[in-house]
């Protein structure tokens, strides 16, 4: 185990940190933020790396990286997903914890950011072995987490099971059961109604706020969308739902188009029968590199980060991009789309909806009192809908692009609570 307090390296090269760094450069810049407010920022509060041995069913030990990395403390505890994928690494972790602080402060859920990852493949392992390195790595990892201190939530590759295991053994470590825990819990274990769609709800909503503002009508619209897991299979639903014909989605293994807009609930039905999209009948199977290129109004990506970049971003041909997953849009291919005018709704504001509802399961557990589902979605919808028009306005006011907009404010709340609590001692 390997704690570390100490100020991040910087990147080299291109990767989520890099973008991430320039994100929070730009920002500070535009603040006139400086010296050790900036280091502070700039800098993970805390990060705890671990091995993570598994015994597997065959017998064998296998062991693996795992990590949890808590960028901000200063507006609440810290919170952020836990991915499991095989590219996972401590820079990618430290990036996701900076843009969830970011995101918690932009739609002003009172949390700090953080992340968790282990580098493993879910695909490669049975249920029993998932339960096992994800609770081994939860009693890893159990000092830093808590409800007032970290409370983690599903990302790539785990869900809600993973979530009820943590919650389990962080319990059993406790004594007593402590829902507040995680979030994204399973709706019978204390699971806020409403979470499991809240991501992808607040993507719809927030990219049909977009058209809107481009006077694009949804029944006239077409999109595809790249990613067809938790986030991008009910993005892709709720954006057909308004009426957007989604042409082409994408998962790890191909994708699949169809000219007259997909069906998304059978498309859904296929994929879990199935494992993945591909195959879908009555779909022409198109290349999943060429599916945020196609000629469609708007692009949804909502799988993995760094797809949009110096390489094809110039062969993008939707005037609306809405950021499902984190960080799809490296710092090249941002400058490339912001030249061509094309609309990028960036990660800490579209997807939003999950850390919002996140908050609303948090509140919940903590006073054991479940609200209705029309609860929890208009509520987040009002969130979403004063996130987007904070950002908008003060786009407006300062000549900035919304990713820039809302990271200023963003990186200014948090500042703000710094400055307020002052450096202890
Ligand atoms: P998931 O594991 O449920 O689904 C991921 C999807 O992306 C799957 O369809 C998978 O096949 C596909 N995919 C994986 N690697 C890919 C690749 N290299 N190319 C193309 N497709 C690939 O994960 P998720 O929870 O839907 O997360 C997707 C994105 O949304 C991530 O960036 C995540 O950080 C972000 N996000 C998730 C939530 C949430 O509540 N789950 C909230 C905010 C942001």
């Amino acid at each position: 185990m390997t704690w570390s307090t100490t100020e991040a390296e910087a990147p080299t090269g291109a990767g989520p940190l890099t973008d991430a760094l320039s994100q929070l450069d730009n920002a500070l810049a535009h603040l006139g933020i400086n010296g050790g407010i900036k280091k502070m920022l700039t800098t993970p509060r805390r990060e705890l790396m671990v091995s993570v041995p598994l015994r597997r069913d065959d017998g064998s030990i296998a062991v693996y990286s795992g990590y949890r990395v808590q960028h901000n403390f200063s507006r609440g505890p810290a919170k952020g997903g836990l991915r499991y994928a095989p590219s996972v690494d401590l820079d990618e972790v430290r990036a996701l914890a900076m843009w969830m602080t970011w995101k918690c402060a932009l739609v002003d859920v009172p949390y700090g950011g953080a992340k968790g990852g282990i580098a493993i493949d879910p695909r490669e392992h049975s249920q029993a072995e998932l339960e096992r390195v994800t609770r081994r790595y939860t009693s890893e990892i159990l000092p830093i987490i808590g409800p007032t201190k970290d409370i983690p939530a599903p990302d790539i590759g785990t869900d809600e099971r993973t979530m009820a295991w943590i919650m389990d053994t962080y319990s059993a470590a406790m004594g007593h059961t402590v829902p507040g825990v995680v979030t994204g819990k399973p709706v019978s274990l204390g699971g806020s109604l409403g979470r499991a769609a809240a991501t992808s709800r607040g993507v719809a909503h927030i990219a049909l706020m977009a058209l809107a503002s481009r006077g694009m009508d949804p029944s006239r619209t077409t999109a595809t969308v790249q990613g067809f897991g938790k986030v991008g299979r009910d993005a892709a639903r709720f954006l057909a739902a308004a009426g957007v014909k989604v042409l082409a989605v994408s998962d790890i293994d191909g994708a699949v188009y169809d000219e007259r807009g997909l069906d998304i609930g059978r498309l859904a039905e296929h994929a879990d029968r199935t494992g993945s999209v591909s195959g879908f009948e009555g779909t022409e199977s198109i290349d999943p590199a060429s599916i945020l290129l196609l000629d469609v109004d708007m692009v949804v990506p909502a799988a993995v980060e760094g797809v949009l970049t110096a390489d094809n971003a110039a062969k993008v041909q939707a005037s609306i991009v809405v950021e499902g997953a984190n960080g799809p849009t490296t710092k090249d291919a941002d400058a490339i789309l912001t030249d061509r005018d094309v609309l990028v709704v960036p990660d800490i504001l579209a997807n939003a909806g999950g850390v919002v509802v996140s908050y609303f399961e948090w509140v919940q557990a903590n006073q054991a009192y479940q609200w209705s589902e029309r609860d929890v979605n208009d509520r987040l919808e009002e969130r979403m809908t004063k996130a987007w028009h904070d950002v908008v306005d003060y786009s407006g006011a300062h000549s900035l692009t919304y990713r820039e907009a809302a990271t200023a404010l963003a990186v200014q709340r948090v500042t703000d609570a710094h400055r307020l609590r002052g450096l202890y001692p």
